[in-house]
C-alpha cells in the first residue's frame, strides 16, 4: 500500500538484522542524506534508534512519511511484521509500524518486505518499471514489480522462487524440503562452497576462477548454473522486461552477471523457444554500492 503524505522529505529505512541503512529523500526522488546505524535488538531500543535516525535524516525538512524494508513476511495493511526473529529480536509479530507512527508524532508509515522494497529501488534507479529483483542474500527470493506495482501474490508469497525443489537427494532447506533453488543459488550457498576470507568470498571466487583455477571455475559455474534456473523460472512466470540481480553477492558487479548470462545461453543452447526469449540479454545490476532498498522504502509513499 501507499499512503498520502504532506509536504516535506521522504525517509526510507533498510532495517537488516545487523545494521539500518536509510536515507531522505526531496519530492523529485533525489537523494538529501543518507546515513547508516546499528541495529539495535531489543524492540523499544530499536523504535529510538530508527525514530533518532528519521530525525537526522530529516535534518530541518519535515518529515512526510517513512517507508520501511525489513526481512521476512510483513502485513503491509497494518504495518506489522510477522515474524520478528529476522531482526534479532524475540519470535512473534512486531507492529513496527504504528510504534514507529506513535513514536514519530503520527507521521504516516508503511512497512513491506525488503526484498520488494528493493524492487521497487532498482526500478527507481534503472528507470524501469517491469522487473523481477533477484536477492542474492542469505536467502534466494525475488521482487516482483509489473507495470510499477509490486506483485506480493495472494498470500505474500509472490517470488519465493528460492524454494522450488529442483534437487530431491540435495540438502535440507530451511523450509522443510530438499534441494531447494535457494540451496544452490544464494549467496550463502556460494560461501558455503568456496569459504576464502570472511566478507571477501565472492570475490576471492571470482579472483581464482578468472586465473584459471578449475576448482574455482567448477563453482563458479555450477553457482551460475543454479541462479540461471532462478531467473528462468521468474521469466516463465511473468516475462519481466529485466532480471536485476541484487543481494550481497552481486556487489561481484559485471563478472558475476556475465557468468550468469553465460549460464542461461548454456542452457538455452538447444532451445529454439528459449534461444528467442533472449533471457540473458534481460539481465542487470543495480548500481554499486546505491541504497537500493532503503530508496525503494521511500518510494512506498507517493511522491
Ligand atoms: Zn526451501
Amino acid at each position: 500500500m501507499t499512503a498520502a503524505v504532506g509536504p516535506g522529505v521522504r525517509v526510507g529505512l533498510d532495517i537488516g538484522g545487523t545494521k539500518v541503512e536509510g536515507v531522505a529523500l526531496a519530492g523529485d526522488g533525489t537523494v538529501l542524506a543518507r546515513e547508516r546505524t546499528p541495529t539495535p535488538h531489543r524492540p523499544a531500543e530499536l523504535l529510538t534508534a530508527v525514530a533518532d535516525l528519521v530525525g537526522r535524516l530529516a535534518g530541518s525538512a519535515a518529515v512526510r512519511g517513512v517507508g520501511v524494508g525489513v526481512p521476512g513476511i510483513v502485513d503491509p495493511g497494518t504495518g506489522t511484521l510477522v515474524d520478528a526473529v529476522n531482526l534479532g529480536l524475540d519470535e512473534g509479530p512486531f507492529a513496527l509500524g504504528p510504534l514507529l507512527a506513535q513514536r514519530l508524532g503520527g507521521v504516516p508509515v508503511v512497512v513491506e518486505n525488503d526484498v520488494n522494497v528493493s524492487a521497487l529501488g532498482a526500478g527507481a534507479l534503472l528507470g524501469a518499471d517491469d522487473l523481477a529483483l533477484l536477492s542474492l542474500g542469505t536467502g534466494l527470493a525475488a521482487g516482483v514489480l509489473l507495470d510499477g506495482v509490486l506483485r506480493r501474490g495472494a498470500s505474500g508469497a509472490g517470488g519465493e522462487v528460492g524454494h522450488v525443489s529442483f534437487d530431491p537427494d540435495g540438502l535440507l532447506c530451511g523450509c522443510g524440503q530438499r534441494g531447494c533453488l535457494e540451496t544452490l543459488a544464494a549467496g550463502r550457498a556460494l560461501t558455503r562452497r568456496w569459504p576464502g576470507r570472511p566478507g571477501d568470498a565472492p570475490d576471492a571466487l571470482w579472483t581464482a576462477a578468472a586465473a584459471g583455477d578449475p576448482a574455482a571455475i567448477a563453482v563458479r559455474d555450477s553457482w551460475a548454473d543454479a541462479v540461471a534456473t532462478a531467473v528462468r523460472v521468474l521469466v516463465l512466470t511473468v516475462d519481466p522486461r529485466l532480471v536485476v540481480l541484487g543481494g550481497g553477492v552481486s556487489a561481484v558487479g559485471e563478472p558475476l552477471r556475465a557468468a550468469v548470462a553465460d549460464a542461461l545461453q548454456r542452457a538455452a543452447a538447444p532451445s529454439p523457444f528459449l534461444r528467442g526469449l533472449a533471457v540473458h540479454e534481460r539481465l542487470a545490476l543495480v548500481p554499486a554500492g546505491a541504497p537500493v532498498a532503503a530508496i525503494g522504502a521511500a518510494d512506498l509513499l507517493a511522491a
